[in-house]
């Protein structure tokens, strides 16, 4: 099986034990070019894998076909006995709706996400947003039952996940966590893909960090990688771009730590693996923000790797309402 932790899991936990349901169950991850899909055993090993394109131009339903089709690709045999499925946008688990999305699928928000994929595969399904789901075996892996953690995905935007007390927050319409849209200084005055100004992700996130090195030096940048390649040959615009995108990102969470008390946070996501300048200029701001109780806190990478959200969509299961096939009629 190739879902090993990145980093070293506590004793006793880690990927197999947080996909142990008791149950044979699907997870699936929807993202905006990629549907991933395992099935797994009771006791969390993964039995089958399997990826196919997002149809993202071709509307919901021909999503939630691609998404069934993903699963009977898994279950041939139909031993499953329940789906859980991670989605990109704002996700309501209790509803099984997507309140809210982007446009990198078309026609996704207000999609019935919950019954439409019970629907089509005969199983009850829980689902929730991406970001949430890969936090829940990071929230798993916390020592005692009652742990609060706060994580963070910095890639092409700014997601996140707040547990609290042992609980993980969803909030009105299954807003709570979308960190990247809580107001920053360093963004002051930029245009928000939300519509508002001044938000984390116009400022942190990787096409953020681009869009401002182009703004300080009138070239083009392309990818957030070869901004990081011109920060390691010493180009100043590319360090404060970086930097500054870091130190924003820290602020913020170092914030939220004050308001949650978390455990543990956690920053996952491409951006953070473009290497240390980003990860200390991150750990910098973070700690400087801290109040007393927690000084010692530190973020960390998360533990668990590239199969975390199939992990994390099997797990909803458990722990999120199922919906259940034929509730649209
Ligand atoms: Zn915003």
């Amino acid at each position: 099986m190739n879902s090993r932790p990145t980093g070293t899991a506590p004793t006793g936990t880690g990927p197999k034990s947080a996909a142990a349901t008791g149950a044979v169950v699907i997870g699936l991850d929807l993202g905006g070019t990629k549907i991933a899909a395992a099935l797994f055993a009771d006791d969390g090993r993964v039995l089958a894998r399997h990826t196919r394109p997002t149809p993202a131009r071709d509307g919901a339903a021909a999503v939630l076909d691609a998404l069934a089709a993903a699963a009977a690709e898994v279950d041939p045999d139909g031993r499953a006995t329940a789906l859980g499925i991670a989605a990109a946008g704002v996700v309501d688990p209790r509803s099984g709706m997507v309140t809210s999305a982007t446009d990198s699928i078309s026609g996704w928000a207000g999609t019935a996400l919950g019954t439409g994929l019970a629907d089509r595969t005969g199983l009850p399904v829980a689902c929730d947003n991406d970001v949430r789901a890969t936090a829940g075996p990071e929230l798993a892996a916390l020592a005692g039952r009652h742990g609060s953690l706060l994580f963070a995905a910095v890639g092409t935007g700014v997601g996140g996940a707040l547990a609290v007390d042992g609980r993980m927050l969803h909030g009105a319409s299954g807003i709570a966590g979308h960190m990247g849209h809580l107001p920053s200084a360093e963004a002051a005055g930029l245009p928000c893909t939300c519509g508002a100004t001044g938000h984390l992700e116009v400022i942190a996130s990787g096409p953020g960090i681009t869009a401002h090195y182009e703004r300080l030096t009138g070239a083009p940048a392309g990818r957030l990688e070869a901004v990081a390649a011109r920060a390691a040959r010493g180009e100043r615009a590319a360090v404060h771009a970086i930097t500054t995108g870091a130190t924003a990102a820290g602020r913020v969470l170092g914030g939220l730590a004050n308001a949650l008390g978390p455990d543990r946070v956690v920053v996952g996501g491409g951006v953070p693996r473009i290497g240390a300048l980003y990860g200390d200029a991150l750990t910098a701001a973070f700690t400087s923000e801290l109040m007393p109780p927690l000084r010692g806190l530190v973020p960390e990478p998360p533990l668990f790797g590239h199969d975390a959200a199939v992990l994390g969509a099997a797990a909803l299961t458990t722990i999120l309402p199922l919906h259940h096939p034929g509730a649209l009629r």
